[in-house]
């Protein structure tokens, strides 16, 4: 099967052709950040714009780069959400116009099953698995027991892990996005600073957040009443020592509680370094068998998409051209 894939739900507009649900093809991403970061974030209606301007040229390069052409595929794959809403609409409607030029089959994908399927295209997945989904709009376990299929363990009941990221970044003057920024910092900084986990209750598999980036906040607030010095290299150390902790304890115990053998990481904030180094080293020492996605495929890209969007096709999940955009599209039915 040949699926191109289509994602802008958020800051990137990308197109990708992918082959059996495993082989890249073509994986063309244009990135917006260069846009947004004089804003600080991501402007929705900016994105939008920028997303119109582009997702022709990008497509066609999508096809060009994978030496294909629109009759040659067999489905369409597109976000359908969550996401920007003005932004899902734009790749939403391209695929529509697509599907309804061609007659291709037209396949609605979950943009976090997309971030999963990420580790499809480097090694296929094994099931059943836990998936530790951390991204800038989502933070969750995921357990799947066959393609297509998503419980939810755990989830964030306030910010995600890559939201507090960026907040914090943002507190301590760095330019957006800022969880790459509090990546490089913490590596050379001490995590002196005492910084509260949440754990919540025993056994849950939930986490939180907004706590943590409140403690951050109060700490850079009454450092500067009292005009004392604030060392940003040490607070991004602590800051992201205190967010690791509990997503690499967290998703070990859903790999225990659920008794599988394969771990799986997924979403922006898994292109974090730390992140990667301490969950290899526990899952090793745990016996379980981790999948990281490489850099390119851990942030937004139509790859994952097409990845995805291959075993909804095969499971005949096909959309009219009645598809809507839905920003609050759910993973789990
Ligand atoms: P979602 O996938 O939940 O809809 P999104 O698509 O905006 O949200 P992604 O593109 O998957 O999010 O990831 C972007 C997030 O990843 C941002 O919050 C960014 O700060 C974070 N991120 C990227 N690289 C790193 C890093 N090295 N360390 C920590 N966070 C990072
Ligand atoms: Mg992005
Ligand atoms: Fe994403």
């Amino acid at each position: 099967t040949l699926i191109l894939g289509i994602e802008t739900s958020c800051d990137e507009t990308s197109a990708a052709v992918v082959q059996n649900g495993t082989k890249i093809l073509s994986n063309v991403i244009s990135s917006q950040i260069d846009v947004h970061r004089k804003f600080g974030g991501v402007v929705p209606e900016v994105a939008s714009r920028r997303h119109v301007e582009r997702i022709t040229l990008i497509i066609q390069k999508a096809l060009e780069d994978a030496e294909t052409c629109l009759e040659e595929v067999d489905a369409i794959a597109v976000t359908k959400g969550p996401g920007l809403v003005g932004a899902l609409l734009i790749g939403v409607s391209a695929a529509k116009a697509l599907a309804f030029a061609t007659g291709k089959p037209l396949v609605p994908v979950h943009h976090i099953a997309g971030h999963i399927y990420a580790n499809h295209l480097v090694k296929p997945l094994t099931f059943p698995l836990v998936a530790l989904v951390v991204s800038g709009g989502h933070t969750e376990l995921i357990y799947m027991t066959r393609h297509n299929q998503f419980e939810r363990l755990g989830k964030t009941r306030d910010d995600a892990a890559g939201e507090a990221f960026d907040k914090v970044a943002r507190l301590m003057k760095l330019p957006y996005p800022g969880g790459p920024q509090i990546d490089r910092l913490a590596i050379q900084g001490e995590p002196r600073y005492q910084l509260p986990r949440a754990w919540l209750e025993t056994d849950s598999l939930d986490f939180s957040f907004s706590g943590l980036k409140s403690a951050v906040m109060n700490l850079v607030n009454k450092a500067r009443q009292r005009g004392e010095e604030i060392n940003y290299t040490d607070l991004a150390c602590s800051f992201q020592m205190a967010v690791l902790d509990v997503l690499v304890e967290k998703s070990i115990r859903a790999v225990k509680k659920t008794k599988v053998k394969h771990l799986l990481l997924a979403g922006g904030v898994s292109a974090n370094s730390s992140l990667r180094i301490r969950l290899t080293e526990r899952a090793r020492q745990e016996g379980i068998e981790l999948g990281i996605p490489p850099l390119e495929l851990c942030t937004d890209n139509a790859a994952m998409i097409a990845a995805a969007g291959t075993y909804q096709f095969l499971d005949g999940k096909h959309a009219d051209l009645s598809l809507n955009a839905d920003a609050n599209f759910s993973l789990v039915e």
